[in-house]
């Protein structure tokens, strides 16, 4: 498929992803990325509470330390990010509150339900290069549970969605979470966006 042939399935997509309603417990509205057209998917997990009203993902504090990490690393600023990678999700509704404090995690069946989106997307991309952010996405991605020190910092090829693609896992860079602040994980961290920055499909984002 042609580049404008994907970037207008893209749109035809999410004008049907803006009208899904099928998960009865998830707070809309869906929030998805812009359509870009990339070789690159970022797999977050699901929006959280204000994510809706900015219309895109990551768009609040989790947002601006993902997106300091990449301008760290890679010289390239959110807007350009923004730009040059697809950013998807595990689920595309806020979950809402979870009894214990923090954004609930999307049951199996909203994760199953969503994955139908994902799936299409991938289809449309062809990626060469997947970047699922923290715990659920890495889990499903890579079709495994695996702790964070296992897996971030590494490149490893996964058979997503019917195709060979390389993963570079990130932790999640949500303000609850101390896991990427401390050790091992400053370090890993560290690496992973080494690897992220080398990458060729990434490499070729960092020299626009
Ligand atoms: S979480 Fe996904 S499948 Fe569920 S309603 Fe939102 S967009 Fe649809």
């Amino acid at each position: 498929m042609s580049s404008p042939a994907k970037h207008r399935a893209l749109r035809l997509m999410h004008g049907e992803l803006d009208a899904c309603r099928v998960c009865p417990n998830m707070i809309g509205p869906v929030v998805h990325g812009a359509p870009v057209v990339s070789r690159v998917i970022l797999v977050g997990q699901a929006p959280g509470p204000r994510e809706g009203s900015f219309g895109r993902p990551f768009a609040w504090t989790a947002g601006r330390t993902m997106f300091r990490w990449f301008e760290e690393a890679m010289g390239v600023g959110e807007d350009g990010f923004r730009a040059g990678v697809y950013i998807a999700a595990v689920a595309r509704c806020f979950p809402g509150k979870a009894s214990g404090g923090g954004d609930r995690r999307p049951d199996a069946d909203e994760i199953a339900r969503c994955e139908g989106w994902l799936q299409r997307e991938a289809a449309i991309l062809e990626p060469e290069l997947v970047v699922p952010v923290g715990t659920l996405a890495i889990e499903r991605v890579l079709g495994e549970k695996m702790p964070l020190a296992e897996i971030v910092g590494e490149l490893r090829r996964a058979r997503w969605h019917g195709r060979e693609v390389d993963v570079i896992a990130l932790p999640h860079p949500s303000g609850a979470s101390t896991w990427h602040r401390m050790e091992p994980g400053k370090t890993l961290l560290a690496r992973a966006l080494r690897r992220l920055a080398r990458h060729p499909a990434m490499a070729a984002l960092a020299r626009e």
